[in-house]
């Protein structure tokens, strides 16, 4: 084949795929430009998941007669003239790609009227051919209808998921959105149902209470720029300026004027992060926007992390939403055609400025975790302190300034991997739920559910390369599952798989299962396949190995003695041995410890004998 130059047509279906991955991405480029037309209310509605059809209503300022056509053309952009301005973008938008790629792989409908047009326009689009166009009367503002998506790409329609999981990722969409502009109200209707709805009261806690219940609102910690009585204004953006409402030219935010009478350009911090009593096993709650752009950033979530260390169990994550503003041209967003990846010129500032907000709010704000445990179980009282000499995490624990010389250090809930066991000595079992054992140190109690599922997950764990042994049911099972765990099902079969699982939807809501894990060979399948399917669906998407880690856990948890079996001395030996040989014995895959230990000094001192 020689070379020559792709049809206009061939080239906007290539470029469609880099902006429109599925529904979601339409969703938000519509959104995306309502904002930038000042909108106040905006309205997504949408059916089959999106893939039959999803319509976005704003009250923004429309778009000119003479320039409706222009809005499809690739590169046709209102938001930007030169190269420089791409130094200090103030809108979401900039590129000029959305529309043309969107009406490329759809049927597109557009109406709309700008403030000083008489009529609007009606436009129709067919895989971006222009097939209809009158004038029409119409209310200020846009109706975008974007219908059948992909109808042209079947290869793209393909990939898309059941309705239920694109509308999940419409919906988060939507409510990362309503958090970074909590002046707009935005309602998400889907398959006539209104999934989503914020007030626009300019409020963050307001849409919070709507996102995640005002149960889990009323307990989140404010940031240290979080003002709420003039939550209309992004921090750092000067007052009286036209930010919002639809009488902005055009939507500009993100602005920064430089606060502090330094004149310093620090970004600054606000939003809301969840105390250390209320935690979630993956990082999907941690939501971050600089300029009000919802961003992935590894490096930011890591330093929020690092804020709570020491203070949450190990393996879970908070929830934190949190807003960064500051001088746009510290941060470059024409990154990503999504948009969602951003770089930063001072990426050690922000970390640090990140890190110190949610750091301070936590300490300052929390009320300390588990102090209750030396009053409430007196006997046990201090025994983490005890446990080993060499500490580091009260090192850690001196950051906070409420702390004084006498007060006892707090019993940290993290607990070192390098923690090693001594040899310990099973004396028996109580409660058929416990297991005493004796060591050099003194008395151990261990819980033989948490011990063993530790035990457990680190086989598998270090199963590594070799496949998890699969043992094949005699007779495979049909089980019945729930719509939304079948959905579990189809996203995470290949971990399933992997992880040695065998199982294939049956039609309808059941599945066949035909192998277990080997460690879950004595369970019920039925029951051990339900419990996974919802502890997965509760932990959300996650990335590859935080998924199969989750899996595992949850094979654990599964597959572990529970409470209430008595145990055989031999058993209990076979267990403490091999809880001894692992690499974090003192606490469960799930961050609870395994064990108590009373070392013989506290004995001593309990008994009054020092
Ligand atoms: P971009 O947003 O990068 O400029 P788009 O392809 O998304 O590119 O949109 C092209 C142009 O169409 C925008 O610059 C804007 O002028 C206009 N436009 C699109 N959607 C709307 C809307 N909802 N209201 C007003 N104008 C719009
Ligand atoms: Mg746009």
């Amino acid at each position: 084949m020689s070379i020559h130059v792709l049809p206009p047509s061939v080239a906007a279906k290539i470029a469609a795929g880099e902006v429109v991955e599925r529904p979601a991405s339409v969703v938000k480029e519509l959104a995306e430009n309502a904002l930038d037309a000042g909108a106040t209310d905006i309205k997504v509605e949408t059916r089959d998941g999106g893939r039959r059809l999803i319509r976005v209503i704003d009250n923004g300022h429309g778009i000119p007669l003479d320039e409706a056509e222009l809005a499809f053309e690739r590169h046709a952009t209102s938001k930007l003239e030169t190269a420089e301005d791409l130094e200090h973008i103030r809108t979401l938008g900039f590129r000029g790609e959305a529309l043309p790629s969107i009406a490329a792989v759809s049927q597109v409908t557009l109406l709309t009227r700008a403030e000083g047009d008489e009529v609007g326009t009606l436009l129709r689009l067919d895989g971006g051919e222009i097939v209809n166009r009158q004038a029409r009367g119409a209310a200020v503002g846009t109706v975008i209808t974007v219908e059948n998506l992909f109808y042209n790409t079947p290869a793209r329609r393909k990939f898309l998921r059941t309705a239920r999981t694109e509308s999940g990722h419409i919906q988060t969409y939507i409510t990362r959105v309503a958090m970074a502009f909590p002046d707009r109200r935005f309602t998400l209707i889907a398959d006539g149902r209104t999934a989503f709805q914020s007030t626009g009261s300019g409020k963050l806690l307001d849409v919070l209470i709507e996102v995640y219940g005002l149960e889990i609102a009323r307990q989140l910690l404010p940031l240290g720029g979080e003002k709420e009585t003039e939550e209309t204004k992004e921090p750092g953006e000067p007052k009286g300026t036209i930010l919002s409402g639809s009488s902005a030219p055009s939507g500009s935010y993100g602005s920064f004027s430089p606060s502090g009478p330094s004149g310093s350009s620090d970004p600054s911090v606000s939003g809301f992060v969840s105390p250390p009593s209320l935690h979630r096993s993956n990082r999907t709650y941690i939501d971050l926007f600089v300029n009000r752009r919802w961003i992935q950033d590894r490096s930011l979530t890591y330093a929020i992390g690092e804020a709570y260390r020491t203070l949450l169990p190990t393996g879970r994550h908070p929830i934190a939403v949190i807003r960064i503003a500051m001088d746009p041209s510290e941060v470059d967003v024409n990154v990503h055609p999504a948009k969602s990846e951003v770089r930063f010129r001072d990426g050690r500032g922000v970390f640090t400025a990140v890190q110190r907000a949610v750091r301070t709010a936590v300490v300052d704000q929390a009320p300390v975790p588990h102090i209750e445990l030396r009053t409430h179980h007196r006997g046990f009282s201090d025994w983490e302190r005890t446990r080993t000499p060499h500490n580091h995490v009260d090192s850690q624990l001196a950051l906070e300034p409420q702390r004084t010389a006498d007060t006892d250090p707090i019993p940290n809930i993290q607990y070192q991997v390098s923690d090693a066991l001594p040899p310990l000595r099973v004396v028996g079992q109580i409660a058929q739920a416990y297991i005493i054992a004796e060591g050099p140190a003194g008395m151990y109690l261990i819980d033989q559910h948490a011990a063993h599922e530790r035990v457990l997950y680190e086989q598998l764990r270090d199963a590594n390369d070799t496949p998890i042994t699969s043992q094949a049911l005699l007779d495979p099972i049909v089980v019945e599952v729930t719509g939304p765990q079948l959905e579990t099902l189809e996203d995470h079969l290949d971990t399933l798989t992997q992880t040695g699982f065998e199982i294939e939807p049956f039609g309808g809501e059941t599945v066949l299962v035909r192998a277990v894990p080997e460690v879950l060979k004595d369970r019920n399948p039925a029951r051990v396949i339900v419990g996974i399917l919802d502890e997965l669906a509760e932990g959300g998407a996650g990335v590859d190995e935080e998924l199969e880690a989750r899996l595992i856990a949850s094979v654990c948890k599964q597959g572990a003695v529970r409470a209430g079996q008595t145990l055989t001395h031999e058993e209990m030996q076979v267990l403490v041995r091999d809880l001894e040989a692992s690499s974090a014995p003192r606490t469960c895959p799930h961050g609870r410890p395994t064990m108590i230990h009373l070392s013989a000094a506290q004995l001593e001192r309990e008994f009054g004998r020092r």
